[in-house]
C-alpha cells in the first residue's frame, strides 16, 4: 500500500503559501480558516492578539500563596493520573509537580488526553493562578497553560515571556493559534516578507519593516512595553497603521489618476436662466447654509475637473434639496444624474418626494426608480430608457450599479448617507460614467482624519444650520419598569393626531432572533397596549412591495404606530411623526441613536424621543445615553462614540467598508499619521514612473487586502 502523504503543493513555501503548509493544518482546518477569510500564511499573520499576558516572571513553588495572581513556574512532573469522580461527564486529570522548593498539585477538568503527555520526569513550564482547595486546605493550580521543555522544538512561546492572547479562530483556541502563529512567523522569516511600503518611506517615517512589526506584535521581545502593547501604541502598531493608511491613499490616488486619464471632467454651464428655473422648483426658502454649500458645489460643477465632494449636514439639515439642485444642473446640461440611497425605503422616499415636487411645480424631468424590488418588464423598460438617455434622473439603491444598468451619458452621481456604502460600491457606480462628478452626503459628522481615510482626497462642504422653526427633540432615558410612562407619551401624541416610531435593534439584517423581537413587540403592542389603532411592522427582510405598503400607510397617516428595525434609521422623513421610542437603546451607538431621533422633530410640532434601556444595561450605559438628553450636536455625539467604542459604533452596522480597516482606531487617533501617509503616497506617485510603481504595489497586495481596499477593479 502506498504511504499516506500530504499532496505536494505547488510553489515555494513563501508567506503566500496556503495555510496547509503549517503543521497541524489539514484540509479540513484549512477550509475552516478559509471561511474566516484566512487563506495564506500572510493572512494569518495579520490576525493580531487582542491582548497580552505578562508571563515573564518565574516564581518558585514555595513562593506561591493564595491570591498570588498568575505565575509562571518551571517544574518537573512527579506523577499524574485521571481521578474518577461521581459526577457523570466530569473527569479530573491531576498531576503532582515539583521544583527544588516544594510540590504542587495541578489539575484540569475533562482533559484526559493530558495523561499522554504529563509523564513523570518531564520538565514543564506552567502558567496559571494558584487557588486554595477548600476540602484539602492546600494550594492547587487549575487549568494552567503549559509548555514542555524537552520537546525538540520547545519554543518558549506559551510561557516565560510576554504571551499573545488571541480570540478563538473558529475551533482554534488561543493556544493553538499561538502555535500556528509562531510557525507562520518562522516561515515568513525564512522566506522573507517584503514590505509593501517602500523602505525609504519606512526610514523617513521612523517605522519598522513589516515583518519586524508583525514579529513584535505577536511575540514581543523581552524588554517590550506591555502598556504600549495593550494600548496599541507601539512602533509596531504605528507601522501597520501607517501601512494601511499608505496603501489606502495610494489606492485613492491611483484610482483618481486613472479617472483623470480616461477623460476630463465636465464643465457644466450654470447660467442665470438656469438659476431662475431651478429656483422656481424650491418648495421653501433655502437656508443660508444651504446656499453657501450650493455655491461651493456650483464652483466645482463649472470647473472642468471632476467634482469629488463630501456634503456633511446633521440629520434634518436639508441635504436632499441640495442634492436635487446639483443633479438638475447636470440634467439641464444634457447629462443624466443618479441618486443612490442605502435602503429601498429611502430610495423610494426620495423618488416619491422628488416626483411629487416635479408634479407640483409642473417640471417635466423624466425620473425613475430602480431598486432590487423593480423586476421584470418594468425593469427592462427602465434599463432601455436609461440606455437611450430618456431617463434623466435615476434614483435607487445599490441596484444602480448592477450589471446591465447602462447610462447613456451619466454626468453626476449623488450618494446619500455615504457611510453605508463601501468604497468599492461607490466606485462601481462612478465607473458607469466616463468621468462623472461625485457628491457624497452624510449626516454622520466625520472627523477630517477619518474622511481622508475613507475617501482620500475630497473637498468638504458642511450645512451647519437647521431650517428655521425646528425645536430640539425632548429626549429621556427610561428603564424597563418605566415603560408605562413611555406608552402614555405615545398615546398623548396619537390623541393629538401625531404618529410614533418604535424601533427595535437589528444588529445584522440576518439575525432571526432580532427579527422575532420586532415581530413579537408589534403583536404585543397591537393586542395589549394599543388595540384601538393599527400598529404597522417594518423590517428589511419583508418583500419590497409589503415594505412599501406599510411605509405608504405610515406616510399617509393610516398607520399611526410603526414598529420597525433600524431600516428607518437613515433619511426617512415623515414630519407628522413626533415620537420616537427606541427599545434596547443601550445596544445602539450614540450616533445611531441621534440618527433615529432625527426621524422626529421634522415639523413645527414638539417631538419626543424615549430611549428605553434593556434590563441588563449597566449604569455606565445610562450615563452614556444621558448625553443625548443633553445635546443635539451631532459632532459632540460622534466624538463621544469614538471615545467610548471606536469608529464602528458611529456607523452602527458592519456592512460598510469601514469595519475592515483594522487600524482605523489608530488612524483616527493620529491624524498626523494619515497626513504623513498621504504625503508619502503622493510623493511616490509624483515622478514620471510613479503611477506604474503605485499600481505595481497595489497589484502585489495579498487578495484579502485588495478586497479590503476595494481594489477589485483598479487597473
Ligand atoms: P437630511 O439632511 O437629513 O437629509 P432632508 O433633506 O430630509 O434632511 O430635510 C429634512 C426636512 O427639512 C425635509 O422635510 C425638508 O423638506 C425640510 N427642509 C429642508 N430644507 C428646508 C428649508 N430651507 N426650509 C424649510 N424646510 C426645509
Ligand atoms: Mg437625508
Amino acid at each position: 500500500m502506498p504511504a499516506m502523504s500530504r499532496p505536494i503543493s505547488p510553489g515555494p513555501a513563501s508567506a503566500r503559501a496556503p495555510l496547509r503548509f503549517l503543521r497541524g493544518v489539514g484540509p479540513q482546518r484549512a477550509g475552516a480558516l478559509a471561511r474566516l477569510g484566512l487563506a495564506t500564511v500572510e493572512d494569518l499573520l495579520y490576525v493580531l492578539p487582542f491582548r497580552y499576558e505578562d508571563r515573564r516572571r518565574f516564581r518558585r513553588v514555595c513562593e506561591l500563596v493564595p491570591g498570588a495572581g498568575e505565575s509562571a513556574l518551571e517544574v518537573e512532573v512527579l506523577r499524574a493520573r485521571t481521578v474518577p469522580t461521581r459526577r457523570r461527564g466530569l473527569d479530573v486529570f491531576e498531576a503532582i509537580v515539583a521544583d527544588a522548593t516544594g510540590r504542587l498539585r495541578v489539575r484540569w477538568f475533562n482533559q484526559a488526553y493530558l495523561a499522554r503527555v504529563f509523564l513523570p520526569g518531564r520538565r514543564v513550564v506552567l502558567f496559571g493562578r494558584p487557588v486554595e482547595d477548600r476540602y484539602r486546605g492546600d494550594l492547587v493550580l487549575e487549568h494552567p497553560d503549559y509548555e514542555f521543555l524537552d520537546e525538540p522544538d520547545a519554543e518558549g512561546i506559551h510561557t516565560g515571556r510576554i504571551v499573545p492572547v488571541y480570540r478563538k479562530l473558529g475551533e482554534l483556541t488561543s493556544r493553538r493559534v499561538r502555535t500556528l502563529m509562531y510557525q507562520a512567523l518562522r516561515l515568513a522569516e525564512a522566506e522573507g516578507l517584503a514590505s509593501y511600503v517602500p523602505t525609504a518611506t519606512l526610514q523617513r517615517q521612523g517605522l519598522l519593516d513589516r515583518l519586524a512589526a508583525l514579529r513584535e506584535l505577536h511575540f514581543p521581545g523581552e524588554g517590550a512595553d506591555l502598556e504600549a502593547l495593550a494600548a496599541g501604541t507601539t512602533p509596531a502598531h504605528r507601522t501597520l497603521a501607517f501601512e494601511e493608511a499608505f496603501l489606502l491613499q495610494l489606492a485613492f490616488i491611483a484610482y483618481r489618476r486613472g479617472l483623470e486619464a480616461r477623460g476630463r471632467g465636465t464643465a457644466y454651464e450654470v447660467t442665470d436662466a438656469l438659476r431662475t428655473k431651478l429656483a422656481r422648483l424650491l418648495p421653501f426658502k433655502l437656508t443660508e447654509a444651504q446656499k453657501r454649500v450650493l455655491r461651493e458645489i456650483g464652483a466645482d460643477l463649472r470647473a472642468p475637473r471632476p467634482m469629488t465632494r463630501l456634503l456633511q449636514g446633521d440629520v434634518g439639515s436639508g441635504k436632499t434639496i441640495v442634492a436635487l439642485l446639483t443633479l438638475l444642473v447636470a440634467v439641464e446640461n444634457g447629462y443624466q444624474g443618479a441618486l443612490m440611497a442605502p435602503t429601498e425605503i429611502l430610495a423610494e422616499q426620495h423618488y416619491r418626494n422628488i416626483a411629487r415636487l416635479f408634479e407640483d411645480k409642473g417640471a417635466d424631468y423624466r425620473v425613475a426608480l430602480l431598486t432590487g424590488g423593480v423586476r421584470g418588464a418594468a425593469r427592462e423598460r427602465i434599463l432601455r430608457e436609461l440606455a437611450r438617455g430618456q431617463i434623466q434622473l435615476l434614483i435607487g439603491t445599490h441596484a444602480l450599479f448592477e450589471r446591465g444598468v447602462e447610462f447613456r451619458r451619466l454626468g453626476l452621481v449623488v450618494v446619500d448617507e455615504q457611510h453605508r456604502f463601501g468604497v468599492l460600491q461607490r466606485e462601481a457606480l462612478v465607473r458607469k460614467g466616463a468621468h462623472p462628478d461625485l457628491l457624497v452626503m452624510t449626516a454622520t459628522p466625520i472627523p477630517r482624519s477619518l474622511a481622508l481615510t475613507l475617501y482620500g482626497d475630497l473637498d468638504v462642504s458642511v450645512i451647519d444650520a437647521l431650517p428655521p422653526g425646528r425645536q430640539p427633540v425632548e429626549t429621556r432615558v427610561y428603564s424597563e419598569p418605566e415603560r408605562g410612562l413611555v406608552y402614555a407619551r405615545v398615546r398623548e401624541a396619537l390623541a393629538a393626531g401625531r404618529q410614533a416610531y418604535v424601533v427595535v435593534p437589528l444588529v445584522e439584517e440576518t439575525e432571526k432572533s432580532d427579527l422575532r423581537a420586532a415581530t413579537t413587540l408589534a403583536r404585543e403592542l397591537q393586542r395589549e397596549v394599543f388595540p384601538d389603532v393599527p400598529v404597522g411592522l417594518l423590517h428589511g427582510r419583508m418583500p419590497g412591495e409589503a415594505k412599501e405598503r406599510v411605509m405608504r400607510g405610515f406616510v399617509q397617516g393610516r398607520i399611526p404606530i410603526l414598529v420597525s428595525t433600524t431600516v428607518v434609521e437613515v433619511g426617512v422623513d415623515v414630519p407628522n411623526a413626533t415620537v420616537m421610542v427606541v427599545e434596547h437603546a443601550d445596544r445602539f451607538g450614540l450616533s445611531q441613536l441621534h440618527q433615529l431621533r432625527g426621524r422626529v422633530g421634522r415639523g413645527a410640532a414638539r417631538s419626543f424621543c424615549a430611549l428605553v434601556m434593556s434590563e441588563e444595561a449597566s449604569p455606565q450605559a445610562r450615563e452614556r445615553l444621558e448625553l443625548l438628553a443633553r445635546t443635539h450636536d451631532g459632532f459632540e455625539i460622534a466624538e463621544k462614540d469614538l471615545e467610548v467604542r471606536g469608529p464602528g459604533m458611529i456607523f452602527g452596522t458592519q456592512q460598510h467598508g469601514l469595519s475592515d480597516l483594522r487600524f482605523l482606531r489608530e488612524l483616527i487617533r493620529d491624524p498626523q499619521l494619515i497626513e504623513a501617509a498621504r504625503q508619502e503616497a503622493r510623493a511616490l506617485v509624483a515622478p514620471p514612473q510613479g503611477l506604474e510603481r503605485a499600481r505595481a504595489i497595489l497589484q502585489g497586495l495579498r487578495p484579502a487586502w485588495r478586497r479590503r481596499l476595494g481594489l477589485g477593479r483598479i487597473g
